[in-house]
């Protein structure tokens, strides 16, 4: 061929590619707010969808002239589109791609596969590839373990409460609950000293480098309030500073706050502005919450509880999820207990991560459909509360609305050709079992 026509060819290719992938790319976007499209928000995505393509720069570069921030192409860009997008009632705009704009030919066999029906099927992969680029959130306890003046008077016992005693243990907790929920978390005050305010500050700007090669999307401090050095129980409630003038700050102080007074005994003392280093120095939504007086003696007896500091992260991850437009991840509630002389043991079949079996009588029982299922037995049912495999029902128990089956019935059913109880342990803990055919 032509070299020269083989490069037009070649660039053919990839315009049509571009226009395909860019019918892809909304298609995708609708698919994925059919329940709650606004049309602002579809605008701004299209806009956005052409503001990044080759050759239609223009509105990019009118926006970075505009918003400087957005100039270090992709990932701030990006994470400023997408936030645009959440804020008028858009889901999250998740890229439907990592790879770069050079290796196009070698997305052909990738892209090939994707059909409507996979497209409209909450698309996993691209969930994956959003959380490449996590919201980071900074938190700060407050002070120093040591932290002179900063604790509740002293209680009748002689005994008192340092304050970052509790600070601490809602940001242990929060930073948790932020992890689970798929948040990324740099704690900027860690360890027992009172970290200076200036290093926690510049921690979550990315002035020092704090490891995620960016600043956080929002800064939270927690504190608890004191009027005095005395008890005095006509002070009372959780307040939340942010920075005056800034919306975002007031919006997620809001959104924190609104969950806060919903979730704790506490009363609302309103949301308030101060000359704050926390908030005045932060280049993020930055706030500060009071969690309620050290020397209101109810008060403090709250501020010492392990629920009250768990209920006060909780709501807090609420909050903040809310302002950042995503659904909360409950906490799983721990498995219900089992009866008396039933004890949990593992099931192991092959390399697969181990089920959840029980051990009765010296026998192992195994969650029928899982292991049936993954044993690649297709003639079972359940029926009348019993477990038929083929023709034959074998015994079946029904344990916090599980099914379990007896390994040893899958051994007489030819299913398994063995079981063994884990050799390495005293107290079995594990139990093995042996297909007839590898899995
Ligand atoms: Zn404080």
């Amino acid at each position: 061929m032509d070299p020269k026509l083989r490069i037009s060819f070649y660039t053919a290719v990839k315009l049509l590619w571009s226009v395909l992938e860019t019918l892809y790319e909304i298609a995708y976007y609708l698919l994925k707010n059919m329940e709650s499209l606004k049309w602002e928000a579809l605008l701004f995505y299209l806009f956005y969808l052409f503001g990044k393509r080759s050759g239609m720069k223009m509105f990019k570069r009118f926006l970075t002239a505009h918003f400087p921030y957005l100039a270090d192409e992709n990932e701030d860009w990006r994470r400023w589109a997408t936030n645009q997008i959440e804020l008028l009632g858009g889901r999250k705009w998740q890229p439907t791609k990592l790879y770069g704009r050079t290796k196009q030919l070698k997305r052909l066999d990738r892209k090939s596969s994707t059909t409507l029906s996979n497209l409209s099927q909450g698309a996993e992969a691209p969930e994956r590839l959003f959380n490449m680029n996590k919201i980071l959130i900074a938190t700060d306890d407050g002070h120093g373990m040591e932290t002179a003046g900063k604790r509740t008077p002293q209680f009748a016992d002689g005994t008192y409460m340092k304050e970052n005693e509790f600070n601490r243990a809602v940001i242990d907790k929060l930073n948790v609950h932020l992890k689970r929920n798929n948040f990324d978390v740099i704690h900027v005050s860690a360890g027992d000293t009172d970290v200076p305010l200036k290093t926690r500050t510049d921690l979550a700007n990315n002035k020092i480098p704090n490891g995620f090669g960016r600043k956080a999307d929002a800064i939270i401090s927690v504190h608890a309030n004191a009027a005095g050095s005395t008890w005095n129980s006509k002070v009372k409630g959780i307040e939340i500073y942010y920075r005056a003038g800034s919306k975002e700050g007031k919006k997620l102080a809001q959104d924190v706050q609104e969950y806060l007074v919903k979730g704790t005994p506490l009363i609302n003392r309103g949301l308030k502005t101060d000359n704050l280093h926390i908030t005045r120095e932060s280049k993020m939504p930055a706030i500060l919450i009071e969690g309620g007086f050290m020397d209101n003696p109810d008060e403090a007896i709250l501020l010492m509880s392990d629920a009250y500091r768990e209920e006060c992260a909780e709501e807090i991850t609420r909050g903040l999820c809310q302002y950042f437009g995503r659904t909360y991840i409950e906490v799983t509630p721990p498995a219900p207990p089992l009866p008396v002389g039933v004890n949990a043991v593992s099931i192991v079949i092959g390399s697969n991560d181990p089920y959840s079996g029980l051990l009765i009588n010296g026998s192992s029982w195994v969650p029928a459909k899982e292991v049936l299922t993954v044993l690649g037995v297709k003639t079972w049912m359940f029926q009348k509360k019993s477990i038929y495999i083929g023709e034959s029902s074998v015994e079946t128990k029904i344990i916090n609305n599980t099914s379990y089956i007896k390994s040893v019935d899958l051994v007489s059913l030819g299913i398994l050709k063995g079981v063994f109880f884990d050799p390495n342990v005293v107290n079995t803990k594990r139990v093995l079992l042996f297909p007839k055919e590898a899995v």
